[in-house]
């Protein structure tokens, strides 16, 4: 991880001033951290993903778990996606409880291999319920960020890869598989992990962002705790052993992410469509993609972007 740049109070009040002088202060942005601002999505681009996510359960028997087809259709959904989109997609293949599981990878072909950013989420539920908010919702964050990217024709400074984990509720089998997997090299090129579970809660009263200064994660943390507290919206940080941030943790990658929190329906049958608020959803979803616009650069801006563009 690059340390903080020392420009960032230059660049608020370099914000400030052109907002007085009347200069658009998405200037400021453009100015000071190179690429263009984060794009922003509205529920109605990502709720479409739950809505083939709830399908898929409802005709597999109602669930997306370890080693079912509604698990296979669900990682073909999304794998389909990113390959219309113009991403480099490979399935993982491991075994467990003699059932074989996938996780899904997309590389977003440019940026420095030796840098990367990886960005994921767990894809399968457990065999009690379909799974929208854990972690459907996550897996819809991800996959609309990964398709933004493609929209955008970014040419990111590092390298862009995210994935889709395999049998998280089984223990962080999959993601704890592709750690395992990797060659010492790939190991060190990735700069940072970035996870989200549960994205779409309702009553969502803070968000949960992993914190793990132990790594060197401390200045995505803070990046998403800037998204956040901007926009008014509470905080709590949380370790990183709650979910498919620990094997990266335990590997000694920096790691992120955030959580909306559980729900009352967390690993039942009514984790479906309707536990899942849009406006949460939506919110999860713009805040991964301006972290990962920010954490695309090698020396990330460590304002918070300016938003006050109409
Ligand atoms: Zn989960």
């Amino acid at each position: 991880m690059p340390s903080p740049r020392p420009v960032s109070l230059t660049a608020r009040a370099l914000g400030v001033a052109l907002l007085l002088s009347g200069v658009p202060a998405v200037t400021a942005t453009a100015a000071t951290s190179g690429p263009a601002a984060a794009p922003t999505v509205t529920a109605a681009e990502v709720m479409p993903h739950l809505q083939a996510l709830q399908q898929i359960a409802d005709r597999n028997g109602g669930n997306r778990a370890h080693g079912t087809r509604g698990y296979a259709e669900s990682v073909a959904y999304v794998k389909q996606a990113l390959d219309r989109a113009g991403f480099r997609t490979q399935l993982h293949r491991f075994w467990h409880d003699g059932k074989v599981g996938d996780n899904l990878i997309a590389d977003w072909p440019g940026g420095d291999p030796n840098h990367v950013l990886l960005v994921g989420a767990h894809l399968d539920s457990v065999p009690m319920g379909p799974g929208i908010n854990d972690n459907g919702s996550g897996s819809a964050a991800v996959l609309t960020t990964a398709l933004q990217v493609a929209k955008a024709k970014s040419k990111p400074e590092r390298h862009l890869r995210f994935a889709w984990w395999g049998a998280e509720e089984l223990g962080m089998v999959g993601s704890a598989d592709y750690v395992k997997n990797l060659p010492p090299t790939g190991r060190k090129a990735i700069d940072l992990y970035l996870n989200l579970d549960q994205a779409g809660s309702r009553n969502v009263q803070q968000y949960l962002v992993v914190k793990d200064p132990k790594n060197g994660g401390s200045a995505a943390f803070q990046a998403f705790e800037n998204w956040f507290g901007a926009r008014g919206l509470a905080t709590f940080d949380i370790p990183l052993d709650s979910s498919d941030n620990q094997p990266f943790g335990d590997a000694g990658i920096p790691s992120s992410g955030f959580s909306s929190g559980v729900s009352d329906c967390l690993h039942s049958a009514c984790d479906n469509l309707a536990n899942v608020d849009p406006a949460t959803q939506e919110i999860s979803t713009n805040a991964l993609i301006g972290v990962v616009w920010q954490f695309a650069a090698k020396t990330p801006a460590t304002t918070t972007p300016v938003t006050s563009r109409s």
